[in-house]
């Protein structure tokens, strides 16, 4: 199964505004409701058990059972009786809510993410359509969604050929609204053959990137002058009383800006993610977890140039395009020699270039960083792929025109053979 995520700006009318609007209102209510729920549960059984606290005591019973989804989602069908708002919106995407709580919930202990937090009206920002049926959806440029009926979308690119609407997801921007289609379309896609020229590419602060190429790529500059504005606008908020009309504006145009700039910024990550696949068949990248990063003394830089991001948007163009992608360990990168393999030492930040004592190979130090991560990659797939990688610079980089859209259609499976 192949699925895709597209992603198009809506033309809501109206009355399809304040529907939207509703039942954003209603979701978030949901979710507040069903957050206080598990955050009382919780609470209730804090307390030691021959003390009670002197703050504040939460009466659930002891034999109640913990509100995970499913008991929530019980209770939600059960509730719609009793609060008819909660029927105005459609029953699934209400349970999508619920879901997301619980995804909320395990994601802490997972992926040690903070404990969910309740929403105000700008914190709810979307909601989804997990199943649309079976029934016509698409016309021209309009979707049929429930409740909101047919709603006009600009239709910036066509969907491709084979693939269904599965789920739709509305997201309220400050530019407007927008819907994400998830695509889907029954091929299965074999991992990419790991062949070609391989390219390893290093990310710094300094220079955004390097490859083992000998190429640099600046940091974004066309940034700053968005940031110089932001700033601007953000000290001019300090004179605005809260809850006036105009701090609202300016919150508005600020959020716009915000907007623009992780637009600007993705769509550059996009363009370099494609530069850095042209002419390579294999592309590797350290495996460091940018959030520590972004914790450290250059935290700011770091989420500035969105590394994280790029790392992803990398790895589906990647996919995309036929490339190999892979990440390798990240130790001692910029203190390795690509040619002999000696540690040369940390090295200073004002320290540019690398020289090596050992065998005199000179060349910029996130180059050769960039050098080391590509042999790593080369290393780790074994020898017979090494050998034919070197070999020759572009064999069994055929397959990357079989991924693009334009051929998906004349029958992914039939094209690809089983490396053998
Ligand atoms: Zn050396």
């Amino acid at each position: 199964m192949l699925s895709l995520t597209y992603e198009y700006k809506a033309m809501p009318t109206n009355e399809q505004i304040q529907q939207i609007e509703h039942t954003l209102t209603v979701c978030r209510k949901v979710w507040n409701f069903a957050l206080r729920e598990r955050k009382d549960w919780l609470n209730s059984r804090k307390c030691q058990t021959n003390a009670c606290s002197i703050v504040s005591e939460y009466i659930t019973p002891a034999d109640a059972p913990y509100p995970n989804y499913y008991e929530q989602a019980n209770a939600l069908t059960r509730a719609k009786a009793e609060f008819p708002e909660l029927a105005t919106v459609h029953s699934q995407v209400l349970q999508q809510v619920l879901r997301k709580l619980e995804t909320a919930f395990v994601d802490m202990t997972r992926k040690k993410m903070g404990f969910p937090r309740f929403k105000n009206k700008y914190r709810m920002r979307s909601f989804v359509y997990p199943q649309l049926g079976k029934s016509q959806v698409l016309k021209n440029n309009q979707i049929k969604l429930p409740q909101i009926g047919w709603m006009e979308y600009v239709k910036s690119r066509e969907i491709p050929d084979g693939f269904k609407v599965k789920q739709v997801r509305v997201v309220r921007k400050a530019s407007g609204y927008f819907l994400m289609f998830t695509l889907e379309c029954d091929v299965n896609v074999p991992d990419t053959v790991a062949s070609g020229h391989p390219r390893g590419i290093d990310l710094g602060l300094d220079k955004f990137a390097a490859t083992s190429d000998n190429e640099l790529v600046e940091r974004p500059r066309f940034l700053n002058t968005l940031h110089r504005k932001l700033k601007l606008l953000q000290r001019r908020l300090r004179n605005k009383n809260k809850g006036s009309n105009n701090r609202h504006k300016l919150n508005r145009k600020i959020a716009r800006l915000h907007q623009r700039i992780s637009d600007t910024r993705k769509d550059w990550h996009f363009k370099l993610a494609h530069k850095l696949c042209n002419d390579a068949g294999m592309v590797f990248v350290e495996d460091i977890d940018f959030r520590t990063w972004a914790k450290g003394m250059l935290g700011k830089h770091t989420l500035d140039a969105g590394f994280g991001q790029f790392v992803e948007i990398l790895k589906w163009v990647c996919w995309k395009r036929g490339v190999y992608f892979n990440k390798v360990d990240k130790d001692y990168t910029s203190q390795v020699c690509p040619q002999c393999d000696t540690h040369t030492g940390k090295k200073d930040l004002s320290d540019r270039l690398h020289a090596c004592r050992e065998c005199g190979y000179t060349v910029h130090r996130d180059v050769a960083a960039a050098q080391v991560i590509r042999n790593r990659g080369v290393n780790a797939l074994g020898r017979s792929v090494l050998e034919n990688a070197c070999g020759d610079g572009l064999t069994g980089t055929g397959n990357r025109l079989v991924k693009s859209q334009r051929n998906r259609k004349n029958g992914v499976q039939a094209r690809f053979k089983p490396a053998s």
